[in-house]
């Protein structure tokens, strides 16, 4: 078991941050009420209404492929349709769980630069059919930070939410990554949410720093009717709650979930900006939040894997994507870095 894995893959490699890890510790100490009714859920219910500045309605399931699935389920009939882009995690990394858990609501795919959707591309998904044959569009779906690394804007995210209201739109935000976007764009998680439009968020507490749980927050309460029963009949309602909420707690109380996604964003700056000293070597999206996507010589992958060094080159558009957590130390960028320079100098 390596205890120090050489990892850029994902945040959601890293273990669980010592904040996190404190709380699960006190909410370990004698018994609590099960399915949610303890002190701890309510107290990280109240803590995310304080954060988002309204008064939400707030769920947690066990991971986000459940958070997505069940909360686009909630915005849609079996005959309505998501718009979202074509590499999104709902269309390529969730088995078709949204489908499945609305019985058959179809993501309708869109394209777009740096893995965002625009006002444009939405329209022409929306107005390309309006008849009964085809499925009706209900929902976009965006990713903050995207699949790519990149950061919808505030005046980008109003721009979606005019077209949104124009044509009767609800507005999903898969926040994976949320905290790095927060921490990256330095607005309030309100300004970035539901004053933008959002009408639910899944916020992930994984990969930014807890073991496992999602929190799915719904600004428009009216859209969370009877969701309890959605995630129990999903499988999604813990029995001992209090060990998702209290490390929740933990992230949001310390601050560490803001601390934790500006770490990693200033770990894939310096990380990119050590790249970009290297000659032949291309930075494939703007680096705006955690990830850095870069393109490399076959044989410069190939022999980062020969030294162990634990990265994804699936995302997207096939570039090596290095990946930034909480616990990325710069030590180790250094000897990525090493390794990446000895390869392109090998190769000549
Ligand atoms: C990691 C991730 C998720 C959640 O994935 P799970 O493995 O189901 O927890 C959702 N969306 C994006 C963009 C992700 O990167």
């Amino acid at each position: 078991m390596s205890s120090n894995l050489e990892q850029f893959a994902s945040d959601n490699y890293s273990g669980i941050c010592p904040e996190a890890l404190e709380y699960t510790i006190r909410a370990n100490q004698g018994s609590a009420p099960a399915y949610g009714n303890d002190a701890w859920t309510q107290k990280a219910t109240d803590y995310f209404r304080e954060l988002f500045e309204i008064d939400c309605e707030v769920f947690f399931v066990f991971n986000g492929t459940a958070a997505n699935s069940l909360s686009l389920a909630a915005l849609c009939q079996s005959y309505h349709s998501v718009i979202c882009h074509e590499i999104s995690h709902i269309e390529t990394d969730e088995c078709g769980a949204p489908e499945f858990a609305s019985n058959g609501s179809k993501l309708l795919l869109a394209q777009g630069k740096n893995g965002k959707l625009t006002p444009e591309t939405i329209e022409a998904i929306v107005t390309k059919r309006t008849d009964i044959h085809y499925p009706k569009p209900k929902v976009i779906s965006i990713t903050q930070a995207t699949e790519l690394g990149t950061l919808y804007s505030i005046e980008e995210l109003v721009d979606i939410k005019k077209v949104a209201q124009k044509y009767n739109l609800k507005i999903h935000m898969d926040g994976a990554r949320f905290a790095n976007a927060v921490a990256a764009i330095n607005k309030s998680p309100a300004e970035m949410t539901w004053k933008s439009g959002v009408d639910v968020l899944c916020f992930c507490g994984t990969k930014n720093g807890t073991a496992l749980g999602e929190a799915i927050i719904f600004f428009n309460k009216a859209l969370a009717e009877d969701f309890d029963y959605r995630c129990k009949q999903a499988g999604q309602l813990a029995s001992k709650m209090r060990f998702i909420s209290a490390p929740w707690l933990g992230l949001l109380e310390t601050g560490a979930w803001i601390k934790n996604a500006r770490h990693a964003n200033q770990c894939a700056e310096y990380l990119e900006n050590k790249l970009l000293n290297i000659e032949g070597v291309e930075i494939l999206f703007p680096r705006e939040a955690n990830a850095v996507f870069v393109k490399l010589p076959e044989q410069v992958i190939q022999s980062l894997r020969e030294k162990n060094w634990q990265f994804y080159t699936f995302i997207g558009v096939g570039g090596v994507r290095f990946m930034c957590s909480w616990n990325t130390t710069q030590l180790r960028i250094d000897e990525l870095i090493s390794d990446i320079t000895a390869g392109v100098r090998s190769q000549k």
